[in-house]
């Protein structure tokens, strides 16, 4: 194995710039506290030792940058990819030391070396050929308002509904687009989607490292959105949130970017909507790390929820708003498969359990994907919903 000391010394000029370039040099402030590991999920986990706090100048600005072996190589790669995106690290540091995009920017050189793991390369491709990470067919994206009855967007139109990949393909979570567009024209207002021209709005890709891609698929996106005259989006997916409200206008794409849970609180507080339908159930409510931490979007869905008749929410004691942690989908995550005992969902489901909750309620299509599938291997049937979904059944007309 490589002596770190001697590696750090020859580390290679071109790439050290690049890393710096991309904001690996936040590395430097940290002064190794080491407070970023004990909120880290896999804190949580417990049956892996995270000290994120170690990798900046131990692998980012040594081992990775010019190391010769495969091995030793694979081994830094692999850590570097348990990073969720969190920012449970960002949110406690006492410096502001950025964790995720420090190691956001060494996924970057290794994607550019075409190191990284296959199953992540698949995605990548696969948004780049087709638009989305299933490798889905893209005249099959708006299926799903195909049987809503949903209309393509036009300029005259009030908002542009982004549904996400997911919400478009899958065929669970194509009930959140659903009873969005539900919800929507109950609300009574003009809205439309993009249709065969929605791609993937390119966050994963980016967590993944995959910046010229993900540059290339946020460029024709904004060009898309300018062509039709988009002016307003409304998301389903905080990370689709994330990504076009703060990440877009480095490109140029300024967009006044609403989340559903914003928009549809809003309409429940001006007397646009109300809650009719008793949902008898007690309830308790994730806080996606992207819509909370990372968009400071905490009490929206929980006002929905609490204006439901007869919905008793939940908090989870400890791990709540803030603290919330994460269901281990972020940054690529989704499509890694981790080893029994090292998954973040685990515990966070029972986290969520313990409560005493008879449904779990998310604003999150990532969250909702891995909650279910966890919960089926656990053989445990409770209910994983989004709130757009528990909203709809509260207000619709019954049949
Ligand atoms: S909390 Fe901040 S300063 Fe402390 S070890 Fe982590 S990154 Fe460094
Ligand atoms: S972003 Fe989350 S998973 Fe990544 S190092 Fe920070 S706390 Fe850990």
């Amino acid at each position: 194995m490589a002596n770190k000391k001697n590696v750090v010394v020859e580390i290679n000029p071109e790439i050290r710039d690049a890393l710096v370039e991309m904001g690996a040099i936040d590395a430097y402030k940290c002064y190794q506290c080491g407070k970023c590991a004990s909120v880290c999920p896999w804190f949580q986990v417990g049956t892996y030792e995270f000290l994120v706090f170690r990798f900046p100048l131990e692998t980012v600005l040594g081992l990775i940058a010019s190391s010769e072996d495969k091995d030793d190589l694979a081994r830094e790669v692999e850590k570097l990819y348990r990073c969720v995106g969190c920012e449970a690290c960002v949110d406690q540091c006492p410096l502001g030391v950025k964790m995720p995009q420090i190691l956001r920017s060494a996924r970057r050189i290794l994607v550019d070396f075409g190191s990284y793991p296959e199953n992540l390369k698949s995605v990548v491709q696969k948004i780049r050929n087709a638009g989305n990470p299933l490798g889905e067919l893209r005249e099959r994206r708006s299926d799903w308002a195909s049987k809503a009855a949903v209309k393509n967007f036009e300029s005259r139109m009030d908002l542009m509904y982004f549904a996400c990949c997911l919400p478009s393909y899958d065929r669970r979570l194509q009930n959140v687009a659903m009873a969005t567009a539900g919800i929507l024209e109950i609300v009574g207002v003009s809205y439309g989607i993009l249709g065969v021209k929605e791609s993937c709005c390119g966050e994963a890709i980016r967590r993944i490292g995959a910046e010229k891609v993900y540059n290339e698929t946020a460029r024709s996106n904004i060009e898309n959105f300018r062509e039709v005259g988009v002016r307003k989006v409304l998301v389903t997916s905080p990370h689709c949130y994330v990504t076009f409200k703060k990440e877009y206008p480095d490109l140029g794409g300024e967009f006044d970017v609403i989340h559903a849970m914003e928009y549809f609180w809003n309409c429940i507080d001006s007397g646009k909507l109300t809650p009719k339908r008793s949902f008898q159930k007690k309830v308790v409510y994730h806080d996606p790390c992207t819509l909370g931490r990372q968009s400071g979007i905490y009490e929206a869905p929980r006002n929905i929820l609490k204006s439901i008749p007869g919905l008793e929410l939940l908090e989870v004691e400890d791990f709540s708003r803030n603290l919330s942690l994460c269901c281990g989908a972020g940054s690529g995550a989704l499509w890694i498969d981790w080893e029994k005992g090292e998954r973040m969902a685990d515990i966070r489901i029972k986290q969520l359990l313990d409560t005493g909750a008879e449904v779990i309620a998310v604003a999150c299509p990532y969250c909702l994907q891995m909650f279910e599938e966890t919960l089926k291997a656990m053989g445990v049937d409770v209910p994983v919903m989004d709130v757009s979904e528990i909203l709809h059944d509260s207000i619709r007309e019954q049949k």
